[in-house]
């Protein structure tokens, strides 16, 4: 296992929307995801999909504004689903590809204002763990 980070880290969200926007990507839904969010919306779990999703390699993912990448649900800045947000959104940014070396981690930095931020919440080795693989 890769435990660079057997230390800890530090996080804190800015709230700055960054990771909601950028390059193109995918925001994959499970099926509770795909029925808390329909049921939030008030739409039928079909009417959801239609709208606001489509299927890549078999999986389904949250469509994006094809002139600038934010995703589907941010407006003004703000998620528009943040309550029921996908699980991808909530564990962010203790991902697999973010973790799995220090420099992806430091690199991130680019991106992302809080990553390392000492004012923000720390994270013990094994709450990383546990969000990075909630199934151990
Ligand atoms: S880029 Fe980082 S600081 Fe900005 S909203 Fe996303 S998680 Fe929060």
């Amino acid at each position: 296992m890769n435990d660079w980070y057997k230390k800890g880290l530090y996080f804190k969200c800015h709230k700055c929307s960054k990771c909601c926007t950028g390059g193109p990507g995918y925001v994959w839904l499970c099926e509770i995801e795909i029925e808390k969010i329909s049921k939030h919306l008030n739409l039928s779990k079909n009417d959801f999909l239609k709208k606001y999703t489509r299927c890549v390699r078999g999986k389904i993912s949250l469509i994006e504004n094809q002139k600038n990448f934010d995703c589907v649900f941010l407006k003004d800045k703000k998620c528009q689903i943040y309550e029921v947000r996908p699980s991808q959104c909530k564990t962010f940014p203790f991902w697999h590809c973010n973790l799995s070396s220090e420099k992806n981690w430091e690199d991130l930095k680019e991106s992302c204002p809080g990553i390392d931020d000492k004012n923000g919440q720390f994270f013990d080795f094994e709450k990383i763990r546990e969000i990075v693989d909630p199934n151990l």
